[in-house]
């Protein structure tokens, strides 16, 4: 691969902050496209969300539950065509799951949901049989809405309308809630079918149908996977594909500035005083941070202020990380994905208040499905519901620990109710909350994924190219968040620098 320097006039073609799945893929784009690339992380390692850590023998996955959007070779998805073009596929090797999930309800409901559209609708009706007419209904409709949608958002067909596209014009604005009230009324199916409000980001009353739908429909047409060696391993990956195109990373090095000269990038200083001229910067860190703490004010168009001000700082979570000194299937365990309900529990209740007693949890447990994930006759299990960072926020510091311990032991005594015994084989215990996302990964109020998904702002955040010229963003905090969006974020960021940078370089 060409990496000879291109600009002479600067250290770097460009420069990427943070090495989360946007800037990773970010910067790999351009290093593969022959630009001299600099990626400066704060963290010691790479991946942001995407990575792992040690306690005792166990290596936790610390985010990833189910990726989305990767597919077979006969069936890819775009997460494995990114990954296949970037070389990032021959270096890991991807889990397949065939469940979706599990759902149980307690004492009301067991069900385990196959991944794949015909399978789920199967299991569905055996379920809820006088249920299928409208679990026919509901599938017809998510598939029509979800092929509308990417024909007129993702196509962007010149000739959408309302004729043309009639479910899309009609439902586009539609709340989840709304769209499960007209076509999926039983509270049971809304459970089954939407717990993947967990992956979004709002609760159903707010959620957009199409964000949803998406995640939905891209999970069973692609199955849920997961890495042999956690999310780490597919940072690693994207980490060596990049240093192998030539491009260059510093870990231990968060961005301070952005230097910005009449509305132009002209390079960033790194919190250790250490400058690095530029006329590309592509940033991974929250936008938020982006323009409002690394960047003059006087350099940010006054519309990005506004606009930043009137959205809401998306959800974060909190995490239950268990090192268990057995096998899953000892604790009755076979998915690798339950979504666990109190009994009079709905859906939003995945949304957790750490004064109040959890209701609902996703536990997740890959040992099910990978037998190399924890040491043998060992297993790890993680319980995560989500929670807005101001809750936490507002918690004294004194008694942060009491409620961040008590709150996790109430978790796995909700776990407890469908997998009795989790606690006597309890080796290795750590909790996160969004006290602790915001320390690791310096996003506003620890967000996971993000800006709050309304509509009203989805289009308004969608742009991975800035005003201010040679500024790209890429991540969460761009396309709302999810390895998916925020993978496929880096390459659009890293293409259209690559492009404005190849134009500079022609016309001077
Ligand atoms: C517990 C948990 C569970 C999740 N489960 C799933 C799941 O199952 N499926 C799914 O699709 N998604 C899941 N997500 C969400 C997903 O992980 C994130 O939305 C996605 O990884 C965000 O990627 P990003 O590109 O925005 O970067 P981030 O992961 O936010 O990383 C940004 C990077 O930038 C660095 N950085 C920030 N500021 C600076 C600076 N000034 N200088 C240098 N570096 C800086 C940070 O250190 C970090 O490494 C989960 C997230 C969490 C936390």
């Amino acid at each position: 691969m060409e990496t000879t320097r291109r600009n002479p006039m600067t250290d770097y073609d460009a420069v990427v902050i943070g090495a989360g799945c946007g800037g990773l893929t970010a910067a790999t784009t351009m290093a593969q496209s022959g630009l001299k690339v600099l990626l400066l992380e704060k963290h010691n390692i790479p991946g942001g969300c995407a990575q792992s850590f040690y306690r005792g023998r166990f290596e936790f996955e610390a985010s990833l539950h189910q990726l989305s959007g990767v597919g077979t070779e006969d069936n890819p998805g775009q997460i494995r065509k990114l990954f296949e073009r970037m070389g990032v596929l021959d270096r890991v090797e991807l889990v397949q799951e065939d469940i979706l999930y599990d759902v149980k309800i307690d004492g009301k409901l067991d069900i385990e949901l196959p991944s794949g559209r015909v399978e789920l609708a199967t299991a569905l009706k055996k379920s809820f049989p006088e249920e299928g007419e409208s679990i026919d209904g509901f599938f017809n409709f998510l598939y029509d809405f979800v092929y509308q949608f990417h024909a007129c958002v993702y196509g962007k067909d010149p000739e959408a309308s309302p004729e043309k596209y009639p479910i899309f014009f009609k439902y586009a604005l539609s709340s989840t809630q709304a769209i499960f009230d007209e076509f999926l009324p039983n509270h049971q199916l809304q459970v089954c079918v939407g717990s993947y409000i967990c992956y979004v980001g709002l609760p159903t009353e707010t959620l957009p149908f199409d964000r949803l739908a998406v995640t939905l429909w891209s999970y069973l047409e692609y199955k849920p996977t997961h890495f042999v060696g956690g999310s780490q391993a597919m940072s690693n990956a994207l980490i060596d594909c990049f240093v192998e195109a030539g491009g260059q990373v510093k870990f231990n090095c968060g961005v301070d500035k952005i230097v910005v000269e009449n509305g132009c990038v002209k390079g960033v200083v790194a919190e250790n005083g250490q400058k690095f001229t530029t006329q590309y910067v592509v940033s991974n860190a929250s936008s938020i941070d982006t323009y409002l703490r690394m960047i003059d004010r006087d350099q940010v168009p006054q519309e990005i202020v506004e606009s930043l001000n009137s959205k809401e700082i998306g959800v974060s979570a909190v995490t239950v990380y268990l090192g268990l000194d057995c096998d899953p299937s000892e604790l009755g365990i076979s998915a690798p994905c339950s979504f666990l309900y109190e009994n009079s529990a709905g859906l939003n209740e995945l949304y957790g208040n750490p004064q109040k007693a959890p209701q609902a949890c996703l536990l997740t447990s890959y040992d099910n499905v990978s037998s190399t994930f924890s040491p043998e006759g060992a297993c790890q299990m993680v319980l995560i519901d989500l929670q807005y960072g101001e809750l936490w926020q507002s918690i004294p510091a004194n008694e942060y620990t009491d409620v961040k311990y008590r709150y996790a032991d109430q978790m796995i005594a909700l776990a407890e109710k469908f997998y009795p015994g989790i606690r006597d084989r309890i080796e290795e215990v750590e909790v996160s909350t969004p006290i602790t996302n915001m320390r690791y990964l310096s996003t506003p109020g620890g967000s996971i994924y993000g800006f709050s998904p309304y509509s009203k702002d989805m289009r308004m955040f969608s742009s991975t190219v800035s005003p201010i010229k040679g500024l790209f963003l890429a991540g969460a905090w761009v396309t709302g968040g999810g390895y998916e969006p925020s993978l496929v974020s880096g390459v659009g960021a890293g293409r259209a620098a690559v492009k404005q940078f190849q134009k500079r370089e022609t016309v001077s």
